[in-house]
């Protein structure tokens, strides 16, 4: 069953809301930003099972499908941070395509450390799947030949080691647990920080942003969308801090 609603962003990016029931992430699809067979990036590609016997990765493959983009051409899988709703189902992907997995160094030690329990609660193991690739703050270059480029930002708060990705070209802002619309990644499970948040809230909000994909969606909407309704929702998010 089809649990995602898919959005076209901008060229080449694909927004993938989840309306299942359970909990899961949002995932974000950069299509044929890699060179090679398997060109397409994956970031965050939620969970295998949830409640009620959803299948939240199933139903990403079908979603992606319906817009001509093949799971087995995910050539890299890229966590924004290790909570299970966004990474549990990194093993899987790795089994069906051998991508890659890229994730930040401070994010991989947490989830070799304390945060390997929250898959505990779950009844999932940690993901085995190791990175290859550590994510450093700065330039990701994806794929040399088509120009895709993207910018790393480590932003903790929510968790020690979580990410955004910035698409400078597109000036898309993809924000996993950092920021929704009209609210913040939450700071007090293990890792979190509302120090570190703040900081985070505070860099990301100088940026020049026209979409906000978030992790999660909220009741103020799947996304921000619009230069004007993203300064908003910083000015918006930095009172809860
Ligand atoms: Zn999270």
């Amino acid at each position: 069953m089809l649990l995602h609603r898919s959005a076209g962003i901008t060229d080449g990016v694909y927004f993938y809301l989840w309306v299942g029931q359970g909990i899961n992430s949002n995932s974000v699809v950069l299509a044929n930003a890699l060179d090679g067979s398997q060109p397409h990036v994956l970031i965050d590609p939620g969970m295998t099972g949830g409640a009620i016997g959803e299948r939240p990765l199933d139903s990403l493959a079908q979603a992606m499908a319906a817009d001509g983009l093949q799971m087995e051409d995910v050539g890299l899988v890229i966590g924004t941070h290790c909570h299970p709703d966004h990474f549990q189902a990194v093993d899987e992907v790795v089994r069906c395509t051998g991508a890659k997995v890229a994730l930040s160094l401070p994010e991989y030690e947490f989830l070799k450390g304390p945060g390997g329990a929250f898959y505990g609660g779950f009844g999932a193991n940690p993901p085995a799947a190791r990175p290859s690739l550590m994510l450093q703050e700065g330039e990701l270059s994806l794929g040399p030949s088509n120009g895709w480029r993207a910018e790393v930002l480590i932003t903790p708060g929510h968790s020690p080691g979580s990410v955004c990705l910035y698409l400078r070209e597109s000036k898309v802002l993809v924000s996993g647990d950092v920021v929704f619309p009209g609210s913040i990644g939450r700071m007090d499970f293990v890792g979190g920080s509302m120090r570190q948040m703040r900081e985070s809230i505070d860099r990301l909000s100088r940026m020049d942003v026209e979409y906000i994909l978030p992790g999660h969606s909220s009741m103020a909407g799947p996304l921000v969308s619009g230069r004007d309704n993203v300064v908003r929702n910083f000015q918006m998010v930095r009172m809860m801090l």
